[in-house]
């Protein structure tokens, strides 16, 4: 530990509970949570784990996140709060990607740069969202993406143009051993009323439908079609209301698992069983998860 933290000049957390940097608020300790400076500083850690055979796991914000309540054995890499530069020069966005995809999109929707103005609203960063390909009412983020750089495990940047990545709902193909750092985006020049008229419809779309005033990671399952969602399946297998603990299967959005207060990750993970279960039981069809799970069993999600 002692040589880890003389390696990395940003912030260094020891045993940080994963609670505080989820949007569940759930979540045991990780055995170092750190925020690399700069580059040069996140390819050194990266180095340095790897000689040292110590496991890392990259996050964002947290807002698409389960860790488990046993927390992270390994160094947790979050590029929120130092990778926050952003560029946008005519129809052109530089990106960092710690910048926060809600500063993104305001910023492209001041100067009317249309293309990410339906994802107002979908918390996370960048990096989150570029793995997630995060959408919302129609629109993806990789659909004006031009480009990204990550970093390999031993410190190396490598670029890929956007046909080298394969995108599909809630699916990116990157590599699990490398941190995006960074994305380029050519958007399409628009009027203010077309944007504003996007962008008002995801607005109201999502507070009529979301239970906003509760900790949640979104939806916690995929649409097994476009026109068949996981919510009205849930529903449809009279799961609203369902509780375990202090989580409970919302009543307004049966795709949202929220945390009243004191839920667990056990908790959580009981209510994705259960609705796995009866969607198998009445409809034949398996849930396949949206939120992506750390620190966990491989079986436990399974009923
Ligand atoms: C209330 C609410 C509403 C939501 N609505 C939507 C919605 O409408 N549409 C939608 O798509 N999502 C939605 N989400 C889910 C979530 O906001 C998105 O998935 C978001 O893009 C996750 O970003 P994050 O930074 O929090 O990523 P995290 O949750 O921290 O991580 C997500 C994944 O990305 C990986 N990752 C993060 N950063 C990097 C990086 N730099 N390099 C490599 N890997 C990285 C992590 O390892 C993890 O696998 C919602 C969530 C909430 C709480």
């Amino acid at each position: 530990m002692a040589e880890l933290k003389a390696t990395v000049k940003g912030k260094f957390l020891e045993s940080e509970p994963m609670s505080k940097h989820t949007s569940y608020g759930i979540g045991g300790p990780a055995w170092a949570y750190i925020t690399p400076k700069d580059k040069h500083d996140l390819g050194n850690l990266l180095r340095f784990a790897t000689e040292s055979d110590i496991p890392v796991y990259f996050v964002g914000s947290g807002s698409n996140l389960l860790v488990a309540d046993e927390g992270i054995d390994g160094i947790v890499i979050t590029l929120g709060k130092s990778f926050t530069h952003l560029d946008i020069s005519n129809n052109h966005v530089y990106a960092e990607t710690g910048v926060m995809l809600g500063r993104m999109v305001k910023e492209c929707i001041k100067r009317n740069l249309s293309g990410l103005e339906s994802m107002i609203g979908v918390p996370g960063t960048l990096g989150g969202a570029l793995i997630m390909n995060a959408g919302a009412f129609g629109g993806e983020i990789s659909n004006y993406l031009q480009k990204v750089e990550v970093m390999t495990l031993t410190g190396d940047l490598k670029n890929y143009s956007v046909d080298e990545i394969d995108f599909s709902y809630r699916h990116s193909s990157f590599n699990e051993d490398e941190i995006i750092i960074s994305a380029d985006f050519e958007m399409q020049e628009t009027t203010s009323a077309v944007i504003q008229e996007k962008r008002s419809l995801a607005s109201q779309g999502r507070k009529k439908n979301q239970p906003l005033r509760f900790r949640s990671a979104g939806s916690v399952f995929k649409n097994p079609k476009p026109d068949l969602a996981a919510g009205y399946l849930i529903d449809q297998a009279g799961l609203k209301g369902t509780r375990s603990g202090d989580a409970e299967i919302s009543e307004k959005h049966a795709n949202f698992f929220i945390n009243h207060g004191s839920a667990t990750a056990n908790d959580i993970a009981t209510l994705i069983r259960i609705a796995r279960k009866e969607v198998k039981e009445k409809f034949d069809i398996i849930l396949e998860l949206e939120i992506k799970t750390l620190g966990f069993d491989k079986d436990v999600f399974t009923p």
